[in-house]
């Protein structure tokens, strides 16, 4: 099953079972964080050709965003004209101002997200029931940051204060795995959370199960076809996202279903493709018991990082961050970025968790979450 024994690194690099799972959480809505432009933080995982091909305008952009950030390193950006700063260079999880953590992080209250009704044994609620239940909602939102969705989690309980989450994905194309990325892992004995694409699963089954069978390794949901998550047809970098309440639904069932059939596994936490989603699609995946998860540190721009600005990001990690980065990418520099951040973050006292270590598991209607 996905659910298994949740694992934390302790400073001393001995993991130990947690023993509780105790505390109030409260959920942080996404919304009140800022919207600072528009920026790829996972590219779509294909080749700079690729992408080049369908995306001709956007290489123009990319120039813009260079010049204004010094960056020029970053090939593969993508940034709304006007911004006056990498928004990766931001650290939007709630200790995200300093250099150093140095104590808790206070987290505010808000209004409930909807109940799952998604059964307490996984199986997904009826495609046309939640056509029925969404089908006429209008989205008020596009982008990476949607209510309902997770950006950084919660630190008011002992359990996660110092705690940060590390997301690795592997998205549509079969680029190929990041062996070296994973050793490193392996050998800090640092538990992560692998979004993972069905066509990147189906491509890489060998390396696929042996990350299912590690229980340092948690395995979400990273879509059936790799598309942004709207109910509108909205696209992102050039990437057409889904259309419709049904075609959500579908590229959300694909891949859970194509997990729970052949490994038993249920997805819990699901992050769309190019990380976009609007409103109404997060409620879609909450009904269907995957709560959508997107990030606070963009760890590796899309694996166009150097190592130096990949080991950059990650000690912008604070208590109660979420950072994305990427293990399909083999040819990147964010293993070797990575090789020189672990110890350092180690070193200043972080604990590193899985998702489902740090967030409240779907529950059953009749036992909804404590919010
Ligand atoms: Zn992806």
């Amino acid at each position: 099953m996905a659910r298994r024994s949740p694992s934390v690194l302790t400073v001393q690099g001995l993991p130990r079972k947690l023993t509780s799972r105790a505390g109030a959480f409260e959920p942080r809505q996404n919304s009140n964080i800022p919207h600072v432009g528009q920026y790829d933080p996972l590219m779509t995982g294909r080749p700079k050709e690729a992408r080049s091909r369908e995306q001709p305008k956007q290489s123009v952009s990319r120039r813009k965003l260079m010049t204004l950030t010094g960056v020029g390193t970053l090939g593969g950006l993508t940034v709304l004209a006007g911004a006056k700063l990498a928004p990766w260079w931001t650290d939007r999880s709630p200790q995200g101002n300093g250099t150093a953590w140095t104590g808790p992080v206070e987290t505010g209250a808000s209004p409930a997200p909807p109940s799952p009704t998604a059964n307490a044994t996984g199986a997904l609620p009826p495609r046309q029931e939640i056509i029925n239940q969404y089908g006429a909602r209008t989205p008020h939102y596009w982008g990476l940051h949607p209510e309902n969705s997770w950006s950084t989690f919660p630190t008011d309980t002992p359990l996660a204060r110092d705690s940060v989450c590390l997301t690795f994905d592997a998205c549509s194309d079969s680029s190929g795995y990041d062996e070296r990325l994973i050793d490193t892992l392996r050998a800090h004995r640092v538990p992560a959370t692998l979004f993972v694409n069905q066509r990147w699963a189906t491509s890489h089954r060998r390396e696929f199960e042996s990350l299912v069978a590690d229980p340092l390794f948690e395995i979400g949901n990273h879509g059936t076809n790799h598309r942004p998550l709207s109910v509108t047809g909205r696209t992102a970098y050039g990437i057409a996202g889904t259309k419709s309440v049904g075609e959500v639904y579908d590229e959300i069932a694909g891949m859970h279903t194509w997990m729970a059939t052949n490994y038993d596994l249920q997805p819990q936490f699901f992050r769309p493709g190019t990380a976009h989603a609007d409103n109404v699609a997060t409620e879609v995946s909450r009904a269907m018991g995957e709560w959508i998860v997107m990030f606070s540190v963009n760890g590796d721009s899309g694996a166009t990082a150097s190592a130096n600005q990949v080991y950059e990001q990650f000690l912008r990690l604070r208590p109660g961050g979420i950072l994305l980065a990427h293990f399909n990418r083999p040819g990147s520099e964010t293993a070797a970025g990575v090789e020189r951040a672990l110890p350092v973050l180690i070193g200043r006292g972080l604990r590193f968790r899985r998702l489902d270590d740090v967030l409240p598991a779907a529950a059953s209607p009749a036992q909804p979450p404590r919010w």
